[in-house]
């Protein structure tokens, strides 16, 4: 399964989020820890996701960097990533999942506005399970699909909340709990940012949570020097920079 994570707080180099630290995103792409549900490398495409410096609608919302290579073969990233800072990141590599389509729009973070979104996991009997849930969404939404993978469908789903004024942790938690309803286990670990609030779910899959006096990071696998705690199965994670709230999601066994 694909690894993820998320950052708020200070600016820093996405290089020392993303490439730098023992056991980073980087090496979870040939080396992950705690794979779940199947595959062994994340070697699909890596996307990264980021909040200029300054104000967010100044800056016109998030930039994206997505790739439909392994991470380690962009020659590139090392020196993009060392000189961009930001005070708010999301990055995800992808194993993709076995019949889901190949290609760069199938890879995180997915993007609207100024959100950002990443699924770690999978929707079991895709597409069919979904064909219920799907129905709620207008054509065009579903034409407009970035890919044809369960990501973008679970991301489709939670824009439209989104777009009807839903807040985005009920947006998610509703979402994550129908499709659960639909699709008996699926594996549903996802990360929603607009640059101040990260919403995160623990549904089947790792995630871990490191907290400073003004930063927040979740990552599927600890890395780096830092203290982690593990994120409960089935939990909701709220937080800004200096706020940190997790709470059981209903349905919990
Ligand atoms: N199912 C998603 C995909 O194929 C996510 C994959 C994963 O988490 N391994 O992209």
């Amino acid at each position: 399964m694909c690894r993820h994570l998320a950052y708020l707080g200070p600016p820093v180099t996405l290089a020392s989020l993303v490439l730098d630290p023992d056991h980073s995103i980087y090496e979870q792409s040939w080396a992950p820890a705690d794979m779940r549900g199947g595959g062994s490398v994340n070697a699909d495409g890596f996307g990264l996701g980021w909040y200029p410096e300054g104000d967010v609608a100044v800056s016109g919302g998030p930039v994206r960097y997505r790739r439909n290579v392994p991470i380690w073969t962009d020659e590139n990233l090392p020196g993009l990533a060392g000189s961009i800072r930001s005070g708010a990141v999301i990055a995800a590599i992808r194993n993709g999942t076995v019949n889901m389509p190949y290609g760069q729009a199938a890879v995180a973070p997915f993007m609207l506005g100024d959100w950002l979104f990443s699924h770690n996991g999978r929707i079991p009997g895709w597409p069919d399970s979904t064909l219920k849930l799907a129905e709620r969404l207008p054509v065009a939404d579903l034409l407009q699909l970035d890919a044809s993978v369960d990501s973008a469908l679970l991301w489709a789903l939670i824009t439209n909340r989104l777009t009807e004024g839903v807040p985005p942790a009920d947006a998610v938690a509703t979402v994550v709990q129908e499709v659960e309803a639909a699709a008996p286990g699926a594996r549903l670990n996802v990360l929603l940012t607009d640059g101040e609030q990260l919403i995160a779910t623990t549904w089947t899959h790792s995630l871990h949570v490191h907290q400073t006096a003004d930063s927040v990071t979740v990552s599927s696998e600890p890395f780096g020097p830092h203290q982690w705690t593990e994120v409960p199965d089935r939990s909701l994670l709220v937080a800004t920079a200096t706020t940190l709230h997790i709470t059981p999601m209903e349905g919990q066994e």
